[in-house]
């Protein structure tokens, strides 16, 4: 066992890290308060390299392995994670099936562009009647003039009403459930596609979330993205993986930022004629947060390392999720009342992690959904 990054994974966090200190940190309260994306931003890290940081450097992509990529995830997230949440988005779910499955018309037309910082990208499964259970997706494909036409809506589309692109799960026969399922990609300005409502979000600020909506869009035989209709919810389980243990790193990043915050308030902070850091009770919170934090990072990176390894890991990769957001919601918690009263000011930031780390609770699956699933998992094979 070696429990060290290499030279180069270290030399790479250094550079992400110095990038989110210089660029974002500066920004966090403004992008909060504005809750507008932050296209000069978007373009500076578009700039450095990291939108194609999983893609092949001929679409312009650094190419990195699944380890640095996962690095990249947590020092991101120690900025604004509303901007994290846009930019992951586009590096993995929002261009993975494109990178995969597109022809390589597609990839110059669309991959490159995105690589380059100059579309933005979606990926869209939910709907107003379909998150965890995506069986019961309505949208539809039905083949036509040697395309297919697309009808229906989605939700809570992370850059949804800025979007260029989106790779869009439909069912080709909706009496199928999930074995009718594909991806279709469907950019802007073809007929019928439209985008709704930005939806007023509690955190996550300056990622812009929103509708999309089709209304009898054409697109051609080759926007279906995959082997044949029914291959769309085997390539999710792929991604899905990746994209658990970078939500878990997000939830490790946030809660080390909550805590690392609390830390210097209870440095300086005096009650009863002491700095409250020198209370039992306080002192508990900080331990405690240490070691479930340790662990929770410790078990992120070992799921990463088996996805890396090509290993089956599927509920690793899940209970790394869940552990480590659950991890985060006690650590913002344990901060904020470490805080105290100020937590709920809006001039400091506890009230701010509080509120972006809600999102983990969803992202990459809901924890009831997950516990479903792994408890079964657990009863069929053991641990
Ligand atoms: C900020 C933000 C950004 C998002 N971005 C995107 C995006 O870019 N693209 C996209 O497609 N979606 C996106 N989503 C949607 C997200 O993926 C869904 O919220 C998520 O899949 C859960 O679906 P739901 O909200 O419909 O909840 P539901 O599936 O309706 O679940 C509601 C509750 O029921 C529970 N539940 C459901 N099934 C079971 C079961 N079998 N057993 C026990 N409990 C169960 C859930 O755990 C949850 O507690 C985003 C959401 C947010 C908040």
């Amino acid at each position: 066992m070696d429990f060290k990054f290499t030279e180069e994974q270290d030399f790479f966090r250094a550079a992400v890290r110095d990038a989110v200190d210089r660029l974002i940190r500066p920004r966090v309260q403004e992008i909060d308060e504005a809750d507008d994306f932050p296209m000069d931003l978007w373009k500076q890290f578009a700039e450095l390299g990291y939108l194609g940081l999983r893609h092949p450097e001929k679409y312009g992509g650094l190419d990195v392995d699944v380890m640095t990529a996962m690095i990249f995830y947590e020092e991101l997230a120690r900025g604004s994670c509303g901007f994290a949440m846009t930019v992951t988005m586009q590096i993995l779910m929002g261009t993975y099936f494109i990178a995969r499955f597109g022809s390589e018309e597609i990839k110059q037309r669309v991959l490159a562009p995105a690589v380059k910082g100059e579309k933005i990208g979606t990926i869209c499964f939910t709907e107003d009647q379909s998150g965890s259970d995506l069986s019961g997706t309505r949208t539809t494909a039905v083949k036509k003039d040697g395309g297919w036409v697309i009808n229906g809506r989605k939700n809570w589309i992370t850059s949804g009403p800025i979007c260029d692109f989106c790779t869009v799960l439909a069912t080709t026969d909706p009496a199928k459930g999930a074995e009718a399922l594909s991806f279709f990609l469907v950019e802007k300005g073809a007929e019928g596609f439209s985008t709704g409502q930005k939806i007023d979000k509690l955190g996550s600020h300056g990622s812009v979330t929103g509708e999309l909506i089709f209304d009898n869009v054409w697109v051609p035989r080759e926007n279906l993205l995959g082997e044949g209709p029914g291959s769309g919810i085997k390539y999710s389980t792929d991604i899905l993986n990746e994209v658990r243990v970078m939500t878990a790193l997000n939830a490790c990043a946030i809660a080390d930022e909550a805590m690392s915050d609390a830390r210097k308030y209870a440095l300086e902070r005096v009650a009863f004629g002491k700095p409250i850091g020198k209370y039992q009770l306080i002192r508990a919170k900080f331990a405690n947060h240490w070691a479930w934090y340790e662990a929770a990072r410790l078990f992120a990176y070992k799921a990463a390392w088996m996805i890396q390894e090509g290993m089956d890991c599927r509920d690793e990769c899940m209970l790394a999720k869940m552990f480590a957001t659950e991890m985060c919601m006690s650590a913002v918690d344990e901060a904020s009342r470490i805080y105290g009263g100020n937590s709920f000011a809006m001039e400091y930031p506890q009230q701010r992690f509080f509120r972006d780390a809600r999102f983990l609770l969803f992202g990459g699956g809901c924890h009831e959904v997950l516990r479903n699933a792994l408890g079964a998992s657990y009863i069929r094979k053991g641990g």
